[in-house]
């Protein structure tokens, strides 16, 4: 079948996007899904940093590529072996694949799924198949998942099956920016109620986590950015206190307001001064959780003494530490109950064309997540 698609040949190309157009729209061809695969049909597919950072080149990935790792659409077609879902079906796509056999899939930690990861870094599917050709010649998939496209063959453990009555344009945003945020607050950290906690670095997805923070009755949700308008909208999604880490001041100040720092503190910049700051934030005791993506050549230093004769720590998440198949229908819930207001998060809806100069956006700050209508 043909579809169209937007295809990243050459990381590293200059900004603006607008110009050096680093995703070029193409006439792509698109196989039919084969064992445990299924095609589904693109409804809205969102802007995140991740996927920035592949076009940066601060991420190598196999080129060529289709971009895009958040997304919601309507299944179209089930290869054999795919025996829970049908066409018609609303999914929501997730960012790991997860093959459900490995031990960490049966472990309970399907976000670690090492055959996922294997397949992503080859770019391909978990069955090791590209699906995706432009005249001839393979195309690599993007997290499994390459939504920046019309249509995509993902495989079965890259979707979750929601209710029809969920909008598709919020749906989307469950794949990533909420289950990383969210996730990293609820999963990794476990926040508990009346803890205080900082996100650094307010975005998708920590404003996400700012909405976790909520949902899990933190007391104090210190919200830092180096860009004021992101800090006027965490405060509108539920944070207590806002700062500009550009401000000079600011570390000491929050140090001040919170008798000497946090007991959670989320870097959800991906950047190693937002680093910097989420670790002196940190309080005796404390935890540094990071969510953040920083250039794959980047490295942090801190005191080993200290972080042992003041028991902090520091912990990875990757995708909010979430089991995608309890975590997205448990979110959605508390979406429907208004009590995960995503829906603000997304700030601009655009059009597969505009893709270059939405990445333009989302790099200088001027949006939070936007979303790509496929308007099928
Ligand atoms: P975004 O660009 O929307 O948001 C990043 C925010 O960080 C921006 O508001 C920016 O102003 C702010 N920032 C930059 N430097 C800062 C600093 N020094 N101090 C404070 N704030 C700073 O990005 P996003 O889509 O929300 O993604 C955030 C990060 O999460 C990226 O690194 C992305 O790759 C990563 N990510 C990780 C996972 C995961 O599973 N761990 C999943 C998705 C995205
Ligand atoms: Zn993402």
């Amino acid at each position: 079948m043909k579809m169209r698609g937007a295809v990243l040949f050459e990381a590293g190309l200059p900004q603006p996007y607008a110009i050096s157009k680093p995703l070029v729209i193409e006439d792509l061809d698109i196989d039919g899904p084969g064992e445990g695969e299924l095609l589904v049909e693109m409804a809205y597919a969102g802007l995140c940093r991740s996927d920035l950072s592949t076009i940066a080149g601060a991420r190598p990935r196999p080129m060529p590529v289709v971009p895009g790792h958040e997304a919601s659409g309507i299944v179209r077609e089930v290869g054999p072996g795919v025996k829970d879902l049908k066409p018609s079906d609303h999914v929501v796509m997730v960012f790991v694949m997860s093959c459900g056999g490995c031990s960490d899939c049966v472990g309970g930690r399907p976000n670690l799924c090492g055959s996922s990861s294997g397949a992503k870094a080859k770019g391909t599917l978990i069955s090791g198949h590209r699906r995706l050709k432009l005249n001839g010649q393979e195309i690599n998939h993007a997290a499994g998942i390459s939504c920046f496209a019309e249509y995509a063959v993902v495989s079965r453990g890259s979707v979750v099956k929601i209710d029809k009555d969920v909008p598709l344009e919020d749906a989307s945003l469950f794949g990533c920016a909420v289950i990383t945020g969210v996730g990293a607050v609820v999963n990794t950290g476990k926040v508990y109620p009346g803890a205080d906690m900082a996100v650094v670095g307010l975005g998708g997805v920590g404003l996400n986590a700012v909405l976790g923070g909520v949902v899990c009755g933190a007391n104090r949700i210190i919200a830092v950015d180096i860009n004021d308008s992101k800090l006027a909208l965490a405060r509108e999604l539920g944070a207590t206190h806002t700062f500009n880490s550009t401000d000079p001041n600011a570390l000491e100040e929050i140090r001040d307001l919170t008798d000497g720092g946090l007991e959670f503190v989320f870097e959800v910049a991906g950047a190693i001064p937002a680093w910097e700051m989420a670790y002196a934030l940190t309080r005796r005791g404390g935890t540094l959780i990071s969510a953040g993506l920083a250039p794959a050549k980047a490295e942090f230093s801190f005191s080993p003494y200290q972080l042992v004769s003041d028991e902090r720590a520091i912990k990875g998440s990757y995708m909010g530490s979430s089991v995608p198949e309890r975590d997205v229908p448990r979110f959605i819930n508390l979406y429907k109950r208004g009590l995960l207001p995503v829906q603000k998060i997304r700030t601009a809806t655009i059009g597969l064309e505009d893709i270059n100069v939405g990445f333009d956006r989302l790099s200088d700050g001027e949006e939070v997540r936007q979303a790509i209508a496929f308007g099928g």
